[in-house]
């Protein structure tokens, strides 16, 4: 029997995938999102250990005090009184120890500003014309603050090319200083060369005006916006690892999944990598120079995990992320090195709705290279073999060592870990090679980093976070931008924001 054919497949289940099938089927569209995995979420899905929840990749989100922009997304989808989350710390939402000295950031501007005066009394012109540079900066892109659009014009042309870190030094020589400002580039694997101050400003921006945590894990944020699409008409199809396009003569009309089901539709939206999307495309359906660029474009670095369950009531629960830097070389990215690894962490306490004073969990992240587990790259999950489980736990040895420097009894209160690699991250949520946060942006050339939804075969968009940016808020603009090629972008942009 031939399958019912859709307006619209999405292909990934992924923050992008999601957002983009819910609009659409509430606009009435006939939807189907097919998932390769059991679970749905992509970087959204959570996991359990020894009774505890942990996020695999969202664990914060910002803007989500009434009015702001995330809340106003939230609130199209309907999601405001069924979400839960935590405000976090308003004097200190991010601690930063660097170099053995611990500095907050505030939650909102004023407090924000107040706050590192105090720290740089004599940096007083600095720290004003800092912030309001990225209020600036983030008050320009008209679509971050969901304002009428013009799609081929979405990037202020001088910020993208202006690098964050020239911009931070040039407000001051005060070493310290810049590397508070800096503090946050893990958020985005920010590089002292290449990052663009929209992507510093935005990201930054972002979380000063309100941080908050999910309570029981970013799963929710999956399964709620899922059931939309279900209750819209739509349908969420798990287990179907979309391998191949199938054309009739030069026309995209079907997908195959790996166990030879085939999927019709008029309309495609690939939410998994762009290159990973191309390599489904045979060869002659899509120009050389096309899959070449794409093909090329660097992807930001990966990311080893540390995962520990805590005894009972026995470390804190912690209202803020905790961002260490071992030397006062905040950007950790290009200093990548086997031999001092690792230079760095960020950790959390996932906010749990079973306890509030203490943490039941502790999650701890730095980089890592892909090169590290290139020699098990050919290995599926749990099949790596003793010398993986062996560099695995070698690494969690020296991660932990690190975090004794802050937290000297931690050893003492750990009731379990486990760690995930760059592998996992590919195995489990299908990124290129584990990347973080896609693909890289880079301020020396804009336009070359750049991915737009259009592809070059006219029924197949892209969406997610290596199109415009990563993140809850990024990879959202970027869902309204994949869905207003189909359904126009202000009309769109209108219907949220009447919400
Ligand atoms: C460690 C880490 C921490 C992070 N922390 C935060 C944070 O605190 N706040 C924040 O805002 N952002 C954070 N991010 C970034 C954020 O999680 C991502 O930018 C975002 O979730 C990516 O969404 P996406 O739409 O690109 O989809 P992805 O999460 O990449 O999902 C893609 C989906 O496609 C599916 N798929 C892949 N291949 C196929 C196929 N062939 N067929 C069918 N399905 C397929 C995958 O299984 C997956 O479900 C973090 C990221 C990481 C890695």
């Amino acid at each position: 029997m031939e399958e019912k054919k859709h307006d619209i497949i999405i292909i990934g289940t992924g923050l992008g995938g999601l957002i983009c099938g819910n609009i659409l089927s509430r606009e009435g569209h006939s939807v189907l999102v097919l998932e390769k995995n059991a679970q749905i979420g992509g970087t959204l899905q959570c996991f359990k250990r020894d009774g505890c929840l942990f996020d695999t990749g969202m664990h914060y989100i910002g803007s989500m005090d009434e009015g702001q922009i995330l809340h106003r997304f939230f609130r199209y989808f309907g999601l405001l009184d069924k979400i839960k989350i935590k405000k976090m710390d308003a004097d200190a939402f991010d601690v930063f120890n660097i170099n053995g000295k611990e500095y907050k950031y505030a939650m909102g501007y004023e407090n924000f500003t107040r706050t590192l005066i105090e720290y740089f009394p004599d940096e007083e012109q600095a720290i004003h014309s800092y912030v309001a540079k990225i209020r600036e900066v983030a008050d320009s892109l008209d679509l971050y603050n969901l304002r009428e659009s013009d799609p081929n014009d979405l990037l202020n042309v001088d910020y993208v090319k202006v690098n964050a870190w020239e911009f931070i030094k040039s407000l001051t020589t005060n070493t310290e200083l810049q590397n508070v400002l800096a503090g946050l580039n893990s958020l985005y694997a920010g590089t002292p060369a290449n990052t663009p101050i929209y992507v510093h400003a935005l990201i930054n921006n972002y979380y000063i005006e309100s941080a908050y945590r999910l309570v029981d894990g970013s799963g929710q944020i999956a399964d709620l916006l899922a059931e939309g699409i279900i209750s819209q008409g739509g349908s969420v199809l798990k287990r179907k690892e979309v391998e191949k396009f199938i054309f009739e003569e030069n026309n995209l009309v079907a997908v195959e999944t790996s166990k030879g089901e085939v999927f019709y539709a008029d309309n495609f939206i690939s939410n998994i990598h762009p290159s990973i999307t191309l390599d489904m495309i045979e060869a002659g359906k899509i120009r050389k120079a096309y899959r070449n660029r794409i093909n090329g474009l660097k992807n930001t670095i990966s990311t080893f995990g540390l995962y520990i369950t805590l005894k009972e009531d026995s470390f804190p629960y912690l209202n803020y992320n905790y961002h260490f830097y071992d030397s006062d070389n905040v950007w950790g990215v290009d200093y990548y090195s086997n031999d001092n690894w690792p230079q760095g962490y960020m950790m959390f306490t996932p906010a749990s709705s079973k306890t509030e004073t203490y943490a039941d969990c502790i999650s701890v992240i730095t980089y890592m290279d892909y090169e590290e587990v290139r020699k098990w790259e050919n290995t599926t999950i749990e099949k790596r073999g003793d010398d993986y489980l062996k560099m695995k736990e070698e690494k969690a040895k020296r991660l932990l060592d690190l975090m004794e420097k802050k937290f000297p009894d931690i050893r003492s209160h750990i009731k379990s870990y486990y760690t995930s690699t760059p592998l996992t991250y590919r195995d489990y949520i299908g990124t290129k090679e584990g990347s973080m946060y896609g693909i890289v942006r880079d301020c020396n050339n804009p336009m070359q980093s750049y991915i737009f939804p259009r592809t070059k075969i006219p029924n197949l968009f892209f969406t997610g976070q290596n199109i415009n940016l990563h993140g809850m808020l990024g990879v959202a603009i970027g869902a309204v931008l994949t869905c207003g090629e189909l359904i126009g972008l202000n009309k769109l942009i209108k219907k949220i924001n009447n919400a």
